[in-house]
């Protein structure tokens, strides 16, 4: 298959955040056999190449990237049944939100919480999304991606995909090397919606009878009123989602900050017991004490919906963005002694 590798291709667009310059060269990839050409032509040029899907993670500098752009875009989708599961196969160019909405048609569990995140199915083992109690990994059966180095066609199951909160091999070891054609997902035909979580909980009455549409509709609705949806009919930010991990922090580390903390003023829940002696902290809720919610520097600032999201709120650049959050990262170290973890990945 010829590639139709196009020059000086701009970015901004292909990402949420609305930022960026241009890719020297950029190629759209619908078929999986072009995959390999596409690095090859990289190599063959002397540049570096790096993979997009939906560009809902990712912050692109202004002199934009001085390489080849990937864009996984094919969506072929094959479905299988054995018993009470129903495995999917989609293409790694499958719309994260559109593949939820269809297995919520066909009445699969496990997938309905997260609804509405952005981007693609190939961005979604990456950095193993998760939402309102449910991740991602806990559906992936195998991930089938190529191998970069030589081409080959590798298939990681599950286990060898070393999911653990917001990572995978994808996002940590292997970085860049597996480009991720397609994700063979097990889904449920029977069980039960999950709204285990507390938003979901307080949106549904005590013990009302919930379809998973019904929980789909809830999601949606409590993400608009964040601010985190970024679909036709809603209002959103231009961001890309939440920019920072929630830190983990040893029991003695915690203990130090907690009288540092203004807790009395929230009964929010800030943190969470991480194995039997580490503690998860809420970023956004160090973000909040520091910096006040919706704290905004001219053209860039935080969320006043959700204080994790930094958004570009009118036509700002790269630069403006990294200055904030290095606003945001110092002072936090300062005032905590914690290195917060971005989420998102820059392309500079
Ligand atoms: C409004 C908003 C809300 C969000 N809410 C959530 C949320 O609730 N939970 C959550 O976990 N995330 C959330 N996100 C983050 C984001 O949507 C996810 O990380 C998403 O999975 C990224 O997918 P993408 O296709 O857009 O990836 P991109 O942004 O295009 O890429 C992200 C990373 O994945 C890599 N990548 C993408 N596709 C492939 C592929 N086929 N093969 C190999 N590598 C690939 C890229 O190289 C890059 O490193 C949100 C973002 C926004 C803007």
């Amino acid at each position: 298959m010829r590639l139709n590798v196009l020059e000086n291709y701009p970015l901004a667009d292909l990402t949420t955040f609305k930022i960026g310059g241009a890719a020297r060269f950029y190629v759209k990839v619908e078929g999986v056999g072009s995959v390999y050409e596409a690095v090859e032509f990289a190599k063959r040029q002397g540049v570096p190449f790096y993979c997009i899907g939906g560009g809902s993670n990712l912050l692109v500098s202004d002199r934009g990237y001085a390489g080849l752009i990937i864009h996984m875009a094919n969506t072929e989708t094959e479905v299988a049944t054995d018993g009470d599961i129903v495995y999917k196969i989609c293409g790694a160019g499958v719309g994260w939100d559109s593949f939820v909405s269809e297995c919520i048609n066909d009445g699969l569990f496990g997938v309905e919480c997260l609804s509405g995140i952005p981007g693609t199915v190939g961005g979604a083992p990456v950095q193993n999304i998760g939402a309102y109690g449910q991740s991602v990994e806990s559906l992936i059966y195998e991930v089938i991606a190529v191998d970069t180095s030589d081409g080959g066609i590798v298939r990681f199951n599950n286990a060898e995909c070393k999911f653990s909160y917001r990572k995978s091999l994808f996002n940590s070891e292997a970085f860049g090397r597996y480009i991720i054609i397609s994700v063979k997902f097990a889904l449920k035909r029977v069980g039960k919606p999950s709204a285990k979580y507390h938003d979901l909980e307080n949106y549904f009455p005590k013990d009302a009878a919930i379809t998973l549409q019904d929980v789909r509709t809830a999601v949606l609705k409590i993400r608009e009123n964040k601010g985190m949806l970024q679909m036709d009919g809603y209002r959103g930010y231009k961001c890309a989602g939440s920019f920072y991990k929630n830190p983990v922090i040893s029991a003695d580390h915690f203990d130090k900050i907690a009288g540092a903390l203004n807790t009395s003023a929230s009964n929010r829940n800030w943190h969470w017991p991480e194995g039997s002696a580490n503690e998860k902290v809420s970023a956004a809720y160090l973000i909040d004490n520091c910096f006040g919610k919706g704290f905004r520097k001219e053209r860039v600032g935080l969320s006043p919906n959700h204080t994790l999201a930094i958004v570009n709120y009118d036509d700002a650049t790269f630069t403006e963005v990294m200055d904030f959050a290095k606003l945001i990262e110092d002072t936090i170290y300062e005032r905590y002694g914690i290195t917060l973890e971005r989420e998102v990945q820059i392309l500079q």
